[in-house]
């Protein structure tokens, strides 16, 4: 019987429950498994998730997987392990992993336009049903998740830089997930609510804005007197290191020369390597590579 030209008609009832079965235990064990158990990072990727600093910053170019390794970040903070290319282990039930009270924050530029069509799209490749504990809280504007519900017993909570920066005072987080950088206001109030748990801090970003991200964490964290060098390590990128043909990344070699030879400079700094948009001929001006950045991530 080939399966292209199967006739359920000519199937009796006992095939056609064999057949049900044996489709609904196939989709079963491929929740149970997920993609987040099949989760592999590209070599250049790994120190990133291997850094036990409290803030890790990955500012790249475009196209460099970022929000992937963002959301299995986040994550595996909120499951309690990583997938197993990570070293991590994958529980035969979710609820075994221990992780009640743990609250994680995950916070994008706007709920319409990037968390709907970016983040939760990603988020969704990796996290399935069999993760959580209940249906989301919606919001009642939006209708997006507001509050993820885990077996592990955390929660995953959803917030946009479009909200008042007061919105963010309040919680205490076991980790947060930066998508782009935020405004300055609402990274320092929800820094403030990492301390009491020595949260994490993931912040991916293509810095095409807020420059502050910069001042504040990039060079301070290269500068071994300052006393942000002890909590953040800061990883950089060039869009080419996806190189499918160079590095067995995801983007075609030709595409990638193409694209980025059709910008203007300042632009395609940015878009190529991570640098600051208005800043980028200082951005990484004094900075020695060997020192400082590690290796080329993103
Ligand atoms: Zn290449």
């Amino acid at each position: 019987m080939k399966d292209a030209s199967l006739d359920l008609g000519t199937l009796s009832t006992a095939e056609l429950a064999a057949l049900k079965k044996k489709a609904t235990d196939q989709l079963a064990d491929t929740h149970r498994r997920g993609r987040f158990a099949l989760f592999k990072p590209l070599e250049h990727q790994r120190p990133w998730f291997a850094s036990k600093k409290q803030i890790l910053a990955a500012i790249g170019g475009n196209q460099m997987g970022k929000t992937t390794c963002g959301a299995i970040r986040l994550l595996s903070g909120a499951l309690g392990t990583f997938p197993p290319s990570l070293g991590g282990t994958i529980p035969a039930s979710w609820e075994r992993l221990d992780c009640r009270g743990q609250r994680y924050l995950m916070v994008a530029e706007s709920f319409n336009t990037v968390i709907a069509k970016t983040i939760f799209p990603k988020v969704n490749e990796y996290l399935t049903q069999e993760m959580q504990s209940r249906p989301p809280k919606k919001n009642a504007g939006t209708k997006l998740p507001e509050i993820i519900y885990l077996r592990s017993g955390a929660e995953i909570h959803v917030q946009s830089y479009e909200q008042d920066p007061a919105s963010f005072e309040g919680p205490t987080w076991d980790g947060v997930w930066f998508d782009e950088p935020p405004p300055q206001a609402v990274f320092n109030a929800v820094r403030r609510g990492t301390i009491a748990k020595k949260g994490w801090i993931w912040l991916t970003a293509t810095p095409l804005r807020e420059a502050w991200v910069r001042d504040m964490i990039v060079m301070p964290a290269q500068d071994d007197d300052d006393p942000m060098n002890e909590f953040a390590d800061v990883f950089g990128g060039k869009m080419h290191d996806n190189c499918a043909d160079c590095y067995g990344g995801y983007l075609p070699h030709a595409y990638i020369v193409a694209y980025l030879a059709s910008l203007p400079p300042e632009e395609r700094a940015v878009r190529e390597r991570g640098e600051f948009f208005n800043v980028s001929d200082l951005a990484f001006g004094n900075l020695s590579e060997q020192l400082h950045v590690v290796g080329d991530l993103w």
